[in-house]
């Protein structure tokens, strides 16, 4: 299977797997990207797209690419999608070329948001989070509560750590201006941040990001580290459970 990120937008992918003969697409906000590459691929059929959530930058190219090419979609089972597609919730699977996706609820940035895990032959497996967690950050709260946002959060931190996190947005570099505020003694966090600038300065994608790194600088991850709860608590002495730790922090980075 290989892996593609089709930059879409100013700061959006469209993450595309294939096995040089079928393809998946995930969150096609923007059908364009997709058809091109499609194009230059004559021999590879589009068949499956999945979607994690509602906004339009993950579901607008959703009418366009059904109708060119009658792709199935698998989408959330709670939200209203702009084409017909097969709900999914957690523990939910779905078999696609060999591999069989597992699906999870992920309720935070919207509320039937949903993510797909899989494990491809031969190789680390793989998450298509959507907007639920970002490398270095995680989504806002737009219908969801923090305790719904934590515990979707701590559900894929409890996956393989050698997963590799296929996130929607190209957030790092700020998300990991915020890390570095609120955890600035954080070595992992300091070294992750030069290779992501550089990769950046070369017009590169930091992701996938490797679930092992996230939980090692992540803040939203580690909001409950000594190091994490405490900068937080500096700012906001009543955050003391781990909720309203959380709340506290996804407050302060919407400051930010
Ligand atoms: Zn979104
Ligand atoms: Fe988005």
């Amino acid at each position: 299977m290989k892996l593609i990120a089709l930059p879409a937008f100013s700061d959006n992918y469209i993450w595309l797997l294939h096995n040089n003969h079928h393809a998946l697409v995930v969150d096609p906000g923007d059908s364009a990207p997709v058809l091109a590459w499609l194009a230059q691929h004559p021999d590879i059929e589009l068949d499956l797209i999945l979607v994690t959530h509602h906004h339009a930058d993950h579901t607008g190219g959703l009418p366009e690419l059904v109708a060119r090419t009658g792709a199935q979609v698998a989408g959330p089972a709670l939200e209203k999608m702009p084409v017909s597609v097969r709900g999914f919730q957690q523990g939910d699977t779905l078999n696609w070329q060999g591999l069989t996706l597992q699906v999870l609820d992920v309720p935070g940035h919207t509320l039937g948001h949903i993510a797909f895990w899989l494990h491809p032959a031969d190789q680390t497996p793989l998450l298509f989070c959507g907007d639920t967690l970002f490398s270095g950050g995680c989504g806002r709260l737009f219908e969801g509560t923090p305790a719904q946002m934590l515990d979707s959060l701590d559900r894929l931190a409890a996956l393989p750590c050698d997963t590799r996190i296929c996130c929607a947005h190209e957030y790092t570099l700020s998300n990991l201006k915020f890390a570095l505020a609120v955890d600035p003694l954080n070595l992992d966090l300091q070294n992750y941040a030069q290779t992501c600038l550089l990769l950046r300065e070369q017009n590169q994608a930091t992701l996938p990001a490797l679930l092992s790194t996230e939980r090692a600088i992540n803040p939203f991850l580690r909001s409950r580290s000594p190091a994490v709860s405490f900068a937080v608590q500096q700012r906001d002495a009543q955050a003391l459970d781990d909720v309203t730790c959380f709340a506290a922090l996804r407050t302060w980075k919407n400051e930010f």
